[in-house]
């Protein structure tokens, strides 16, 4: 995988129906009801590519801009998925997407 075709893939929009089907649920607990599920931008104003966009239910999307979860960080997994960094309630946790 060339450095360019990385790039583009991350900085690529993505389209959130799309996103909401692929995911399939919220990550952070798992409620898997479509018409429930939001896409969140991690970075709030950030454009909705993949590395910025999570799915989340709409109740644990108003809890991240509550404060009730925080996203401290998104990484990249060896395998290659990308794991969300959070604190939930204010207990830290480590989420593969
Ligand atoms: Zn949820
Ligand atoms: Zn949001």
């Amino acid at each position: 995988m060339s450095y360019y075709f990385i790039y583009v893939k991350k900085k690529k929009l993505i389209n959130k129906k799309v996103k909401k089907r692929i995911d399939g649920k919220c990550i952070f607990c798992g409620e898997d009801d479509y018409n429930l599920l939001d896409a969140h931008r991690i970075i709030p104003g950030g454009k909705y590519t993949d590395f910025n966009t999570i799915t989340t239910c709409s109740l644990c999307h108003r809890k991240t801009h509550s404060g009730r979860i925080v996203i401290l960080g998104k990484h990249f997994s060896s395998s290659g998925r990308h794991v969300i960094h959070c604190t939930i309630d204010g207990e830290e946790k480590w989420i593969s997407t």
